[in-house]
């Protein structure tokens, strides 16, 4: 029997954005997404009352930093670690949609998310103040590099402390200034966790995997206890010292929007696991959320149509 863990706080870090969308008329519809938030959405809609689920980040003094704090409380999520930066804004950007296709543009290279580790005290009381930490390839690739180093060490801190600390690495060339630097920030990420839960793509595409059995190995030699390896609709393979197993996804007659797929199976493992410490009852469950959420439109789908048979 696997033991019922009682509740604590789930601390997400990252950049989240203004997302400009548009709508049928030509106007432009206005939201709130990035990854590490959308897990923290999916996290926070996925656990019980017991459990906090805050977002770390840094904001500016505007109002569209007002409009994104208010939002994320709205949706339960804990702000108070949010520092606010005077003159700064945050990220935005937009996504066009063209004979079907979505493309996006990004204006976020002065964002306030920027800074989110420039405070090495405020981000070591955040830490210090959770149970469980959770941080992707992105919010790595928008820091500087010293800052990069900063988080690394309060984050190894955490997991010698005994915490888990959950990593995507969430591959995107285009954020980094060199492949080089893209491979040594991420597998320095990795060794600061405890689980890490690539998309199986991305990392053929950019570390040369030629197998989902090679991911795993690669990101366990860095002390991952746990690597759970995406792969669309072949479902996800759990990787532990036991054995490596393939769970199924559901299958989905019409895929909507695929926005997400991979922040809302995040949140969702994460969230069962951190309850019942099964990973494959977990990665199930996540495969459930993420089937609903790519049947909707958008990175955040309401928590109202996630509800499962589980
Ligand atoms: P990412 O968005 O990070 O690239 P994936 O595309 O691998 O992630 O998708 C994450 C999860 O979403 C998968 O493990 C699967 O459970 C679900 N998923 C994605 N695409 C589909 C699909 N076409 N049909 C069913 N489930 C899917």
């Amino acid at each position: 029997m696997q033991e019922e863990v009682l509740g604590g706080r789930f601390l997400s870090i990252g950049e989240c954005m203004v997302e400009l969308s548009e709508a049928d008329d030509g106007h432009l519809r206005k939201g709130f997404a990035g990854d590490t938030f959308n897990t923290a959405w999916y996290a926070r809609a996925c656990l019980p009352a017991d459990w906090s689920v805050d977002y770390f980040t840094t904001l500016g003094d505007d109002a569209m930093s007002d409009e994104m704090v208010a939002f994320m409380r709205g949706a339960g999520i804990g702000t108070a670690d949010i520092r606010r930066l005077r003159g700064k804004t945050p990220g935005l950007y937009m996504i066009n949609l063209k004979n079907g296709e979505r493309s996006f543009s990004y204006w976020r290279d002065s964002s306030a998310a920027r800074l989110l580790a420039a405070d090495g005290d405020a981000l070591r009381a955040s830490i210090e103040a959770s149970d469980v930490l959770y941080f992707s390839g992105i919010t790595l690739a928008i820091l500087p590099r010293e800052d990069a180093y900063t988080l690394l060490a309060e984050l190894r801190r955490a997991k010698a402390a005994g915490k888990p600390v959950a990593f995507d690495p969430n591959l995107r060339p285009r954020l980094w200034s060199s492949l080089d630097a893209m491979h040594t920030m991420i597998t320095d990420g990795a060794r600061a966790s405890t689980v890490v839960m690539p998309s199986f793509d991305d990392e053929a595409a950019h570390f040369g995997d030629d197998s989902i059995a090679g991911t795993i190995r690669r990101y366990r030699q860095y002390g991952a206890d746990m690597v759970v390896v995406k792969n669309g609709p072949e479902g996800a393979t759990v990787g532990t010292d036991a054995n490596e197993t393939l769970v199924p996804a559901v299958k989905v007659d019409k895929v909507v929007d695929t926005t997400s797929a991979g922040d809302s199976f995040n949140g969702a493992f994460l969230a069962h696991y951190l309850q019942h410490g099964d990973p494959l009852a977990a990665a199930a469950f996540a495969a459930e959320i993420a089937a609903k959420v790519i049947q909707e439109y958008g990175a955040l789908v309401s928590p109202k149509k996630l509800k499962t048979a589980r």
